[in-house]
């Protein structure tokens, strides 16, 4: 089988990336807008030895499970890979997913996740937006995405798995860059002023936060984009980020307030959150309360316990199982985020938790040894993680396999990692008792999944 050549295939998978799975001749092809139940002419882009991409040249027969997408650009943008697909079939892919990756990587051969629990309108949901700015063919300012694998702007301003208030900010600034005059960052020659907008949204509250990224000290015309953005409903805050670093990285670090307060507030499960532009903050609301609950049932407070959040972001999670425990810690290397916590615990009146500011993987083994070296015990029934995609790392691994808490709940965002990582918590003396995804985004690849490890009996004495 050579490039450009053409065959006739039945797609009978999806491919982590969201792509159709067929075989020709037992060789797999990874086919590009196929999805699985199609049958399909397609032609081969490129070869390698045991298998091979290919491009979706003629539907012979669509499949049943093939949705009509809502986003005409949703092929160019590819932010939402299942997009023409089902979601309950998208919801069936996920379930795989994790079932797989428990398998294969983490060796668990008879463990099934239970279903995941999928959102009941999964369409604008996303509470946060950052849109790139640029120019449209004709030269005018636009704002988009990036066309995939590329910097290229496509012009759009209705993704429908964002809020319709994007548009709203996303007309008023273009149109106030061309009264103004006030032009588009442009990549290639680092000039320009407009780089990103960034739109944040409190789904409960529907206070919103507009954060325009820009490559200076000032905002031209500052106050133009000001009354124009403040006349829409719900805004709260309007404010620049400074970033005239040359990279593709989209926030610097220096964040101005140009009018309103320089944070918006939402409430997951009746606690109120205050989020800064540069804090982390789950983009689903919606089923982030879900999670949550899960999080809270796996972790089986009774009010006595001593809980861990690790990776605490804002608190979110620290906060929500507060007033079922004892004591919270969380821990969080982002200086605004865990500001943001204390500020949160404050706020709803919270005095039992307590947030330490450093890299999660240091910060415990540092507090283990010293109450080791002192001879205190470690208080620590319940630890809950949330790391980023790369999963936990070896170190804080072993270090919560020395403390050994009762309970460790893993919440991840990458079901490959968390495979990997509770093999490695297995195999120290705990069983995995319970998993479940979640789908906190709908339309896309990106799995998220909680599990619930119990510290074994047998080794409980030791
Ligand atoms: N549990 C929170 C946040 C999860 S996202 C929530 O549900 O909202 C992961 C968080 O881990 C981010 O806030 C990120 O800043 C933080 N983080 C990344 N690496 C870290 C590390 N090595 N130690 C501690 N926190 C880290």
């Amino acid at each position: 089988m050579k490039k450009n050549e053409e065959y006739e295939v039945v797609i009978t998978d999806t491919a982590v990336g969201g792509e159709g799975i067929g075989k020709v001749d037992g060789i797999t092809l990874f086919v590009k807008d196929a999805v699985i139940g199609d049958r399909a002419r397609v032609k081969i882009t490129k070869m390698k030895k045991r298998y091979g991409y290919a491009r979706l040249m003629d539907l012979l027969e669509p499949s049943p499970w093939r949705a009509e997408p809502k986003c005409r650009c949703y092929r160019q943008c590819g932010g939402c890979q299942l997009q023409a697909l089902k979601y309950e079939k998208q919801l069936e892919f996920k379930q795989k997913k994790v079932d797989e990756d428990l398998r294969r990587i983490g060796g668990f051969g008879e463990v099934c996740a239970e279903p995941i629990i999928g959102m009941e309108n999964p369409w604008q949901y996303r509470n946060k937006a950052q849109f790139p700015v640029g120019r449209d063919a004709e030269g005018y300012p636009a704002a988009g995405f990036y066309a995939a694998r590329s910097h290229r702007i496509v012009p759009n301003r209705d993704c429908p798995i964002g809020l319709p208030v994007n548009r709203k900010v996303l007309d008023a600034v273009l149109s106030v860059m061309e009264e103004t005059g006030v032009e588009p960052y442009e990549e290639e020659t680092g000039t320009g002023c407009i780089r990103h907008i960034l739109i944040r949204c409190g789904i409960h509250t529907g206070e919103v936060m507009v954060c325009l990224v820009i490559n200076a000290e000032e905002l031209p015309h500052a106050e133009r984009f000001v009354e124009a953005l403040s006349a829409l409903q719900g805004m709260k805050s309007i404010s620049v980020n400074i970033n005239r670093q040359r990279t593709n990285v989209i926030l610097g670090e220096t964040v101005r307030t140009l009018w309103g307060q320089p944070f918006i507030t939402d409430s997951i499960g009746g606690i109120s959150f205050r989020i800064s532009p540069l804090s982390f903050y789950q983009v689903n609301t919606v089923q982030t309360e879900k999670l949550y609950e899960l999080v809270s049932e796996y972790a089986g407070l009774t009010g006595s316990e001593t809980v861990w959040d690790l990776y605490c972001g804002i608190g979110t999670i620290s906060l929500f199982l507060a007033g079922k425990a004892r004591k919270v810690f969380g821990v969080e290397v982002v200086h605004q985020a865990v500001a943001d916590a204390r500020e949160n615990a404050v706020r709803n009146g919270i005095a039992n938790a307590e947030f330490l500011e450093g890299k999660a993987e240091e910060v415990l083994p540092l507090l283990w040894e010293r109450s080791r070296q002192e001879g205190r015990p470690f208080d620590a029934d319940v630890v809950v993680v949330d790391p980023p995609r790369k999963g936990c790392g070896e170190e804080l691994l072993q270090t919560m396999l020395q403390i050994r808490p009762a309970r460790i709940v893993y919440v991840s965002c990458d079901p490959a990692t968390l495979a990997r990582d509770l093999k490695v918590l297995c195999a120290g003396g705990y069983e995995l008792r319970r998993v479940r995804p979640v789908d906190q985004f709908c339309q896309t690849v990106h799995v998220e999944t909680a599990a619930l490890l119990i510290r074994e009996r047998s080794q409980k004495q030791v």
